[in-house]
């Protein structure tokens, strides 16, 4: 296996850190990094913003009949070189990224339809290889060929500080509480729904990095290419 073009596929639980690992595995081997998870809440977004939940529940046929009305891509921010996600256009990079969005996301994720249409787009911004995607599913469904597949976890405690300093860090006024049960309701749903449930892949390496500075985790990833591609 030569290190050219792989898909690299970063699966695990919510808040442990993937796309940070992901994104720093892409830029050492200067492949593109997608982040699935964002076109999952730019969706939820769009269920917001267009009356889709009725009160607290999920419309699930409204959201399915405007499907072919939202269009996901990504864009290179050249300032900040980082990418950043568009709705229908539109840079939805801050909104998406609000806990009223991951209130919402992991029922919007469980529908069929919505993953059936992501789940193709996925495939086809991979389709080129020299890739990372993170998300939930990529290693058992989206690519279940990738050609090294990881699976990320972390202790809760740690999940939580990081996603609550993360969101503190962007000026959003949260509790450690809400953080929590954000994060348990989450993993819930999405390793219990019907459609492409989180679930470690057979053949997945798991990383746990609760311990770990970003350098080990980089040290750790290269002992792992070392060992898959010789
Ligand atoms: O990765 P992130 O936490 O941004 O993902 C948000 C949500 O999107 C997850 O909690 C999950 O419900 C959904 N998701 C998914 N499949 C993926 C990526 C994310 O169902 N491949």
């Amino acid at each position: 296996m030569s290190i050219v073009s792989l898909i690299i596929a970063v699966d695990g639980f919510s808040s442990c850190g993937k796309s940070t690992f992901a994104k720093a595995v892409a830029q050492r081997l200067g492949y593109s990094y997608i982040d699935t998870g964002a076109m999952y809440r730019a969706v939820a977004l769009f269920a917001l913003q267009n009356g889709i939940f009725a009160g607290n529940v999920l419309d699930v046929p409204a959201l399915t009949a405007r499907l072919n009305d939202i269009c996901i891509s990504f864009h290179r921010n050249t300032e900040t070189g980082q990418n950043e996600t568009l709705l229908n256009g539109k840079c939805v990079e801050g909104d998406i990224r609000t806990l009223k969005v991951s209130e919402r996301v992991s029922e919007v994720s469980a529908v069929k339809e919505v993953r059936r249409k992501l789940v193709l787009l996925q495939q086809e911004m991979g389709k080129n290889k020299g890739v990372v995607m993170d998300g939930r599913d990529i290693g058992t469904a989206v690519f279940p060929h990738a050609d090294i597949k990881i699976f990320m976890t972390a202790r809760m405690e740690i999940r939580i500080q990081r996603r609550y300093d993360e969101l503190v860090g962007k000026g959003i006024p949260v509790s450690r509480e809400e953080v929590g049960r954000n994060i348990a309701k989450r993993d819930h749903i999405d390793q219990t729904r019907a459609e492409d449930p989180l679930r470690q892949a057979a053949d997945a390496v798991v990383l746990d990095n609760s311990d770990m500075t970003p350098e080990q985790e980089m040290e750790w990833f290269d002992n792992l290419l070392q060992a898959k591609t010789g």
